[in-house]
């Protein structure tokens, strides 16, 4: 995804044509970034050779999560939906972990029946309600418990998850007071520890003192896990100023621990794969003028995109075609929701727009579409995947009607 000359172009296929076939707001996805992608975690932690479950929350797209389990990836899901679409999408139960503190019964039941590696319990009461489904089915069950190392992952507060304030996971004592528990049970077999501290993390220190709670916590325990699960996590660059996370760094930190803790060590990447594959674009309806700033309205709003509107998460916004005249105004983007939180990013110097131009709004492959909504009955925009000269409709445009 780049200019060539003044012309946006997704791999090679410019993206004012796709707006004019597909109209807009319009979610195109990159195949080969996200092959780059997945192979560079491949090629980074090679060395052990890791099972990476995609996180499905991050992008439920059906067609992209088939392309994603070509590579071998397995699925971590959140909820029954979740699970028979990534089963539907040809991942292998085999290959699929199911996360989250509120799966019901009825969820258990059928992650039970169709055999998938782990259950990844997030408390004593899932525990209790693992084993009584399993006695009445007469079966063992793999489980995971979720450890909550109280890391802080030095991210947006909104997406932290491994601080004891967060309500994932249990803490060392419970973590080990359901060890021994499990021990004694002849429905549950413990076969996971798994932990995950949170979103967005481009600082490599976090997952370090991360494996060393772990690794206190194992010693403790005196169980041997087969599994060792750490979560997700790898932040991308939204700000686009080559800040990355040190891949080589958390390597060794993991190679480190292995030589102690000798088990299989599982990832649930979602963002690191999906998010920098894909663009939101998008047609300014109007420009609406006032003292300070102009309200550059989109007709993308909060509806499509709600990252920016959750947690005040900041997408570049781009032209679709660059021109040399400036603006001498502040421009704010926004949507067309009635909601005051309805608004992606405020800018100063930049080029002067008309309304009907096109724009786009990157990074949008993860917590885009799988976090949008209907709201203000609004149909969800179309999703196409490019390659090369290729496009592909892998999600039709909803239709009003199918609303209304
Ligand atoms: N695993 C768990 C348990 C999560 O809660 C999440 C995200 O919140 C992920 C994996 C994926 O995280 P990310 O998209 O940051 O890689």
């Amino acid at each position: 995804m780049k200019y060539l000359g003044q012309e946006f172009f997704i791999e090679k296929i410019k993206a004012k044509l796709i707006a004019k076939k597909f109209g807009t707001p319009a979610y195109c996805y990159s195949y080969s970034r996200l092959k780059e992608n997945i192979e560079n975690l491949q090629k980074n932690f090679k060395s052990f050779n890791p099972l990476f479950c995609f996180a499905v929350k991050s992008n439920t797209n059906k067609y992209l999560l088939n392309e994603i389990s070509k590579f071998g990836f397995g699925a971590d899901v959140v909820s029954m939906g979740e699970l028979i679409r990534a089963i539907s999408a040809g991942i292998s139960p085999n290959k699929i972990v199911f996360s989250g503190v509120g799966k019901t019964a009825r969820e258990i039941e059928y992650a039970i029946n169709k055999k998938i590696l782990l259950i990844n319990a997030e408390s004593k009461s899932e525990i209790l309600q693992i084993e009584k489904i399993a006695k009445l089915k007469k079966k063992t069950i793999n489980i995971g418990i979720r450890l909550n190392p109280n890391t802080d992952a030095k991210t947006l507060k909104e997406i932290s998850t491994g601080k004891k304030e967060n309500k994932f996971g249990v803490n060392e004592k419970t973590f080990l007071e359901l060890v021994d528990y499990i021990k004694n049970s002849k429905n549950l077999n413990l076969k996971c520890l798994s932990a995950h501290i949170g979103s967005q993390i481009l600082d490599h220190k976090p997952y370090l003192k991360m494996l060393n709670v772990l690794d206190k916590v194992i010693r403790k325990s005196n169980h041997k896990f087969e599994y060792v699960d750490l979560g997700g996590g790898m932040g991308i660059d939204y700000v686009h100023n080559n800040k990355k996370l040190n891949l080589k760094k958390y390597n060794s930190y993991i190679q480190k621990f292995l030589k102690v803790n000798s088990c299989k060590i599982i990832f649930e990447p979602g963002r690191s794969i999906i998010g920098d594959t894909a663009v939101l674009i998008t047609n300014i309806t109007y420009i609406k003028e006032s003292d300070k700033k102009d309200f550059i309205i989109l007709d993308a709003g909060m509806n499509d995109l709600m990252r920016p509107a959750l947690y005040k998460a900041e997408h570049k916004i781009i032209p679709i075609v660059k021109k040399k005249i400036k603006s001498k105004k502040i421009y704010e983007f926004v949507g067309p929701i009635c909601e005051t939180t309805d608004k992606f990013l405020t800018i100063k110097n930049y080029q002067k727009l008309n309304e009907n131009d096109l724009i786009v709004i990157y990074d949008v492959g993860a917590y885009g579409m799988s976090l949008s909504s209907n709201y203000n009955l609004r149909p969800k925009p179309i999703e196409l995947l490019i390659h090369n000269s290729k496009i592909k409709i892998i999600n039709k445009r909803q239709k009003l009607s199918e609303l209304v």
